[in-house]
């Protein structure tokens, strides 16, 4: 679950990390009244889930609360890479002398969380990152020491702070780590972490994403979840406890377990096949639960749909069921290629059998026919 900066800001500050002075607007009126209570430069920021809101024109500054005002007439309703603006922060305005990149991640082929700092943060540090990765600095961290004070020195002298601005830094660095691990975080990161002229350091924007699997148990953050900024399929995927990934490929791949699923992702590069999606519908999904995968996986126009099932607790028949359920709804706008096997398999290819489709018998088989289909040889 990704978090809004207003969201992110307010839970580090929680940890004692410096934050500006400001509060989120829901109207036009209210971003005028907090920008008269701050009286003083502002800056708005539109809340929407994603990045580069700065070149899209999310980022504003204002001299005062009527330009506030006029600014926000018209920010909101914005639309910033297809994200629809509600809601706009609104920030006493920052005088900035350095802006620096703080942040924690989970680095999963080291299977621990990493800590990454850059003298060049801001707008920057996405270049940065891209082009010239060894000017980012990582540290892995063990999780059952938690991050050391040394570590963050070390980073801090990388990136050239200054024996005050480093002892500053990592105080941040902790109670950044504090708030990534108390909240199962996923990445929790400071872009940019502002230098003032006086030397104070502020974290002028706060990104973080929660592990979805430990929402059940951190309550509290379930409420900051933003349904509004979220796709309808998102929206679907969730409320069926279905894990749905929008990928960029041609062949719309459902599987039952995300080990299955993945083992058809594989199975479909090795023949230079581009998944258009991952979705997967788990153990036991009855036909009701199929059928709202289908309409997912056909969501994003695949030229083809793989259905890979290995019926263990799922029930084949139903999965049948929830096949031909998808087709009486709307017809099905591509190809499918299906394999059915273990539990009740034999029923369920009956019953698409008289329904016209095509069965194969193993993963290997299907993906072969996918590919036929997708080079227009049938
Ligand atoms: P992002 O582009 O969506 O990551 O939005 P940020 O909140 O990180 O802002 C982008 C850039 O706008 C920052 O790197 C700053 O250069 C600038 N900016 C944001 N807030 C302020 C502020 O209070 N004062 C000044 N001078 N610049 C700001
Ligand atoms: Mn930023």
């Amino acid at each position: 679950m990704r978090l809004h900066e207003y969201q992110a800001q307010r839970i580090l500050t929680r940890y004692g990390v410096p934050i500006p002075r400001g509060k989120v607007a829901f109207s036009v009126e209210e971003v005028r009244q907090i920008a008269e209570r701050l009286g003083k430069r502002v800056v708005l920021k539109a809340q929407v889930l994603t990045g580069g809101r700065g070149r899209a024109g999310g980022i504003r500054l204002a001299d005062d609360a009527a330009e506030a005002e006029r600014l926000a007439g018209h920010m909101f309703g914005m639309d910033i890479n297809g994200y629809r603006v509600s809601k706009i922060l609104v920030d006493e305005a920052i005088e900035i002398e350095q802006e620096v990149y703080l942040g924690l991640a989970i680095d999963r082929s080291a299977a621990r969380p990493v800590i990454l700092a850059s003298a060049e943060g801001g707008t920057k540090f996405a270049k940065v990152a891209r082009d010239a990765p060894e000017r980012v600095y990582r540290t892995t961290i063990d999780p059952l020491l938690g991050l050391r004070v040394y570590q963050v020195r070390e980073l801090a002298y990388h990136i050239g702070l200054s024996r005050a601005q480093a002892e500053e830094f990592v105080s941040i660095a902790l109670q950044l780590y504090r708030a990534f691990a108390d909240n199962d975080a996923l990445l929790a990161e400071i872009n940019p972490l502002v230098i003032c002229p006086g030397g104070d350091m502020v974290s002028l924007d706060a990104r973080m994403i929660i592990d979805d699997n430990a929402l059940f148990r951190r309550c509290g953050l379930i409420d900051l979840r933003d349904e509004g900024q979220e796709t309808w399929a998102e929206q679907l995927a969730r409320r069926y406890s279905i894990n749905y990934v929008k990928l960029s490929g041609q062949v719309g791949c459902l599987a039952n377990g995300a080990g299955l699923a993945m083992a058809t992702m594989d199975l479909l590069r090795k023949y230079d096949i581009r998944p258009a999606n991952f979705v997967d519908f788990g153990g036991g999904a009855g036909v009701e639960k199929v059928k709202v995968a289908l309409r997912l996986a056909f969501a994003d126009r695949p030229q083809v749909l793989l259905i890979n099932v290995f019926g263990g607790v799922t029930c084949c028949d139903e999965v049948a069921q929830g096949i031909l359920a998808a087709r009486k709804e709307s017809p099905l706008t591509a190809p499918l290629v299906v394999r059915l096997a273990g539990r009740n398999a034999q029923a369920g290819r009956a019953l698409l059998a008289r329904s016209g489709f095509h069965m194969v018998d193993s993963s290997v088989e299907a993906v072969r026919q996918v590919v036929d289909l997708v080079n227009g040889e049938q």
